[in-house]
C-alpha cells in the first residue's frame, strides 16, 4: 500500500497535539504503518528540505525545526500521500482551510504543525530516510474495510 511520511513538527509538540493528531489520523482510516519519537538535527534537515537549503529562511527553519523532539510517522492507505496532505492543508496556516490541520491549529508559514510528503515518491525516499525497515509494521485495523467501498481498498 501507498506509504507517506508524516512529521508532528515542534509546534505541534510544544501545543500538546500529539494525541488529537494521531486521533484524527486514526479516524481517518490511515494506518500507523511506523511511530516515534527523535530529535531532528541540520543534518537530516538539509536531505529533507534540500529544496530550500539556500533560501534565507534555511537556518529559521533548522532552528524551528530542533526546537524539540519532533514523532516521526509512516502512513499507509490507498492514496496516503494525497489524503495525508489534504489533512494538512497548504503550507501557510492562515491560507489553509479549516479542518485541515494547519487550518485549524496555526497562524504561522513556518511552525505549521505537520510535515506531509508531496509525491508517492517522496514518501517512499522520506519513509526511508526516517526508518529503518524493521521499524516499519506491515498490519491492519481490523475494520479496515469498513473505511472504504466494497473492493476500493485492493483496486
Ligand atoms: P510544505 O511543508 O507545505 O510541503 P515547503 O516544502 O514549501 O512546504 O516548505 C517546507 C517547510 O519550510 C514549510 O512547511 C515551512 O515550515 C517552511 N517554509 C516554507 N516556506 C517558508 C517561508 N517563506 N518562510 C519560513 N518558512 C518557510
Amino acid at each position: 500500500m501507498e506509504q507517506t511520511l508524516a512529521i508532528l513538527k515542534p509546534s505541534a509538540i510544544e501545543r500538546c497535539l500529539i494525541g488529537e493528531i494521531v486521533g484524527r489520523i486514526e479516524r481517518k482510516g490511515l494506518i500507523i504503518s511506523g511511530m516515534k519519537m527523535m530529535q531532528l538535527d541540520e543534518k537530516i534537515l538539509r536531505e529533507h528540505y534540500a529544496h530550500l537549503v539556500d533560501k534565507p529562511f534555511f537556518p529559521s527553519i533548522v532552528e524551528s525545526m530542533t526546537a524539540t523532539p519532533v514523532v516521526v510517522m509512516a502512513l499507509s492507505g490507498k492514496d496516503a500521500v494525497k489524503v495525508f496532505r489534504m489533512m494538512a492543508g497548504v503550507t501557510n496556516g492562515r491560507d489553509a482551510a479549516p479542518g485541515t490541520l494547519r487550518g485549524d491549529f496555526c497562524m504561522s508559514n513556518q511552525a505549521n504543525i505537520v510535515h506531509a510528503s508531496d509525491s508517492v515518491e517522496n514518501g517512499r525516499i522520506e519513509v526511508a530516510r526516517f526508518f529503518r525497515p524493521d521499524e516499519i509494521f506491515d498490519y491492519k485495523y481490523s475494520d479496515i474495510e469498513f473505511y472504504y467501498g466494497d473492493g476500493e481498498m485492493a483496486d
